[in-house]
């Protein structure tokens, strides 16, 4: 992949992370305008307890998404981005660009989605 590539993806998966984030801090904003006793509290606590409090609003799946997002900005660090887990090849960037997050090549993703309706059915 070249560098310029990864720069664009990297952009996409920061850009989704600080989406998300937001939402949070918005929807937990909008709790605040309900319970107003509990700002005084909310002044006290540790930025790391604060930041712990915003993942906890999001939806599962939203949480899930975060998650995902970290993992393939861990894997950038790494320099295993965009390597299928299952045989190593490369994932197409085409690929990537549509699904930033994604861990496996089209060939690989195929067969997990089989056996999970294998396992559903
Ligand atoms: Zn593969």
């Amino acid at each position: 992949m070249k560098a310029k590539e990864l720069t664009n993806l990297k952009k996409k998966l920061l850009n989704e992370r600080a989406r998300l984030l937001n939402t949070a801090t918005n929807s937990r904003r909008q709790d605040f305008a309900i319970a107003t006793d509990d700002l005084a509290d909310e002044a006290d606590l540790t930025s790391v307890e604060r930041s712990q409090g915003i993942v906890f609003t999001l939806r599962e799946k939203e949480q899930k998404v975060l998650a995902e997002i970290d993992e393939a900005l861990q894997r950038m660090e790494e320099g295993a981005y965009g390597l299928c887990e299952e045989c190593g090849d490369e994932i197409s960037t085409k690929r990537l660009e549509i699904f930033p997050t994604a861990r496996l090549c089209i060939t690989h993703q195929e067969e997990e989605e089989k056996k999970r309706k294998f396992y559903a059915a």
